[in-house]
């Protein structure tokens, strides 16, 4: 069974686990989202919807969903909107590490 992305349910409920705050940013998620920074949506860190695995599927806000759009993540980070947010390498959360270090790929 998967949701309307197409992410596997088991993989979906890990995420929603693990990520508790935007894996960019870091702003935390709410129930009841006062803006577009404090509301989860799915995010694939490789712009590849066949890779729905746990080290590529993710939350981010829809303020950082929206600015990375199909960018690579690479160059992404070196964007104004991260300059701006203070996004970087090193202050995205661990699975966003992992993906820069070892991008998850279609198996
Ligand atoms: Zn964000």
């Amino acid at each position: 069974m998967a949701n309307r992305w197409g992410i596997p349910k088991d993989v979906e409920d890990l995420v929603k686990q693990r990520d508790t705050n935007c894996v960019y940013c870091g702003q935390e998620f709410l129930d009841i989202p006062e803006s577009r920074k404090q509301k989860p949506s799915w995010e694939h860190i490789v712009n590849d919807i066949r890779i729905n695995g746990t080290d590529n599927i993710a939350l981010c806000c829809m303020s950082c969903n929206a600015s990375k759009g199909a960018k690579l993540l690479e160059d992404w980070l070196l964007c104004n909107y991260c300059k701006r947010n203070n996004i970087n390498e090193d202050s995205v959360a661990q699975i966003v590490k992992e993906a820069i270090k070892k991008p998850p790929r279609f198996k």
